[in-house]
């Protein structure tokens, strides 16, 4: 039997020079091929030797740090459930985290041990384990004298490999369930396509806790068996540097408005790069524009989720189109539908559902929750609303993501999509960004109001901006009112945080 554990899947493309380099460090550290190996087997031994139940979970808030990719690569060849943990949780969240997941194992970085052991140990942790960005803490010494060799535990394409927390910005945080097989199909579809080559080198700036940075990126090195240069958190002067040394970058929207920024940051810096993805949050189509201009590169935007992993793509090879996030990967359904299952024709908006063998069982102890997730014919229903758009008759659709169907406001019996009002305001010149969302009303039941960054420059204007929108959109979307902020609360994935701005301007 083939053994479907993620882990051997990857190492079967490890390169044939065990001793190249794997992973170099912006502090100057070179990680062979060997390492990982190596270090992996040191600490799955340790797992093992804890002698867990199959399916225990090991749940890790640590620093980013090539100790911290061998740790998830040990886990997995331990068979144990990877359970990843933003770094800004604190201990309220941290507290349902344990209490839900009930992991055997947790790892934390050494300065939080104190009260974050208190707290593992009230929720039935067994262990707690600590590991800090210069290769210090409990974790590493006790796998020290461990041996250098493991053997891969043997797995199904079922068997949970990952329990990934939804980043929680409509509502309490739920474990999406992923297996081996979603991660290895997801791993090798877009090995294809988005067409890695053997001398690739992704420059990686993202976190390891969620699914873009740790598998979309490093699963993406590693099935390729490519280098990785590793920055332990994103800066645009450090990237621009080692860009000239690099062909693949991934980032967030925030990455890319950031480097257009960075003075320096032109075409001459991208004359090695291959590929540029966005994905996380919606990019917009000014970045999209500015980048292809000012770097000569087509940022490549895809969008998936820690549910479903990757489930659509610009095209690497084709024409990739700013304001969407490009078609169906290979061997994935992705439908835009009218809720009772009937697809929509292009140009309608829809609730975007997916089926294929990326996407997740379900949540982690929540069966009803799952339950209502998915359609009766097996889809799972993102939550996210849609419409394709066919470029030319003939042609595969292209995605575009219209908004959260939990963001969509209805005022007055009329449905707005936050994201269409926000493409006009951020087309304002005095605008850096906007967000549009629904706020209780006596009268509407929810009142359009918007939320915006102006330029340093720039009066705050309500009035002018109310006039503007009502000479281009109809009036049931424009703001009933302008809120001026200096920034927009976003999360560690750059998304915005509508939430919170629903909850601070609720009584307004
Ligand atoms: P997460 O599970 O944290 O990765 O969040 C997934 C959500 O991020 C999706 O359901 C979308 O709402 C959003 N998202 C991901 N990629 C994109 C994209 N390219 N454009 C717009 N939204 C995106």
């Amino acid at each position: 039997m083939i053994n479907a554990n993620l882990y051997a899947i990857l190492a079967a493309n490890f390169p044939g020079d065990k001793q190249a380099c794997a992973i170099e460090t912006d502090s100057g550290e070179y990680y062979t091929w060997e390492d990982l190996e190596r270090g992996s087997a040191m600490l799955a031994n340790l797992l093992h030797d804890s002698a867990l139940p199959p399916g225990s979970r090991i749940a890790v808030q640590v620093e980013k740090s090539v100790e911290a990719l061998i740790l998830y690569l040990a886990v997995l060849r331990a068979g144990l459930v990877y359970v990843p943990l933003n770094t800004a949780y604190r201990a309220s969240e941290l507290e349902h985290f344990f209490g839900d997941a009930q992991p055997a194992i947790v790892v934390c970085a050494p300065g939080d041990f104190v009260w974050l052991s208190r707290l593992a140990f009230a929720s039935g942790v067994q262990q707690v384990f600590t590991l800090g960005s210069q290769r210090d803490g409990s974790l590493l010494a006790r796998a020290a004298r461990r041996s250098d060799r493991f053997t891969t535990v043997a797995m199904g394409n079922d068997d949970l490999a990952a329990i990934l927390y939804t980043s929680g910005t409509t509502g309490r945080s739920k474990g999406a369930m992923l297996s081996h097989g979603n991660l290895s199909s997801n791993a090798h579809v877009l090995r294809t396509f988005w067409g890695w080559q053997a001398d690739d080198v992704l420059l990686h700036a993202l976190p390891l806790f969620h699914v873009h940075g740790l598998l979309v990126a490093c699963n993406g090195a590693l099935i390729n068996g490519s280098k990785m240069i590793f920055h332990s958190h994103f800066a645009a002067r450090r990237v621009l540097a080692d860009l000239p040394r690099a062909t693949v970058f991934m980032g967030v929207p925030t990455f890319y408005t950031r480097l257009l920024a960075e003075e320096g940051f032109d075409a001459r810096a991208c004359t090695k790069m291959r590929l540029f993805v966005s994905g996380s949050a919606p990019l917009l189509l000014q970045t999209f524009e500015d980048f292809a201009r000012v770097s000569g590169h087509v940022i490549l935007e895809r969008y998936g989720m820690s549910e479903t992993l990757m489930l659509v793509s610009n095209p690497y090879l084709g024409v990739r189109i700013g304001g969407t996030v490009g078609v169906a990967l290979p061997g994935v359904a992705v439908r835009v539908s009218d809720g009772s299952g009937q697809p929509c024709a292009p140009g309608e908006i829809g609730a975007i559902e997916v089926k294929g063998p990326n996407v997740f069982s379900g949540y982690w102890r929540m069966p009803d929750k799952t339950r209502e997730e998915f359609t009766s014919d097996g889809y799972f229903i993102t939550g996210d609303l849609g419409k394709w758009v066919v470029p030319q008759p003939g042609e595969p659709p292209y995605l575009t993501i219209v908004g959260r169907s939990k963001d969509l406001i209805i005022t007055g019996g009329y449905n707005v999509y936050p994201k269409e009002v926000e493409g006009f305001i951020d087309r304002l010149p005095q605008v850096v960004e906007s967000a549009v969302i629904g706020v209780p009303h006596p009268d509407f039941g929810e009142a359009v109001t918007a939320v915006v960054v102006v330029r340093a420059d720039s009066a705050k204007d309500e009035q002018t901006i109310v006039a503007t929108l009502k000479s281009q959109i109809a009036n049931f979307k424009v703001p009933k009112r302008v809120y001026f902020v200096d920034q927009l609360p976003r999360n560690a994935m750059g998304k915005v945080q509508k939430n919170l701005l629903r909850e601070r301007f609720a009584s307004a």
